[in-house]
């Protein structure tokens, strides 16, 4: 199985291999339990519950405070701090 790893410079999600795909940045970092996420283009902000594959499970809490959990893409996915 992939680790998923993030961007120290442009916060993106992926598996890279030892290179950022979308900044060519070589700052890379393991992408962890409890990381803070944001999902790109919307409001949902939680954190990193499980990764499987190119997938990974947030944990968020949305403005009326219910608390979801769901799987997104790896690519629709910033890392935030
Ligand atoms: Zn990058």
């Amino acid at each position: 199985m992939k680790k998923l790893s993030y961007c120290v410079d442009c916060k993106r999600i992926a598996s890279f291999a030892g290179e950022c795909t979308y900044c060519q940045s070589q700052n890379i970092k393991q992408l962890t339990r409890k990381t803070p996420v944001n999902v790109i283009g919307t409001k949902i902000k939680g954190r990193v519950l499980n990764v499987k594959d190119q997938m990974v499970e947030i944990l968020y809490i949305d403005e009326n405070k219910n608390t979801f959990v769901k799987p997104f893409e790896a690519e629709k996915l910033k890392k935030v701090l």
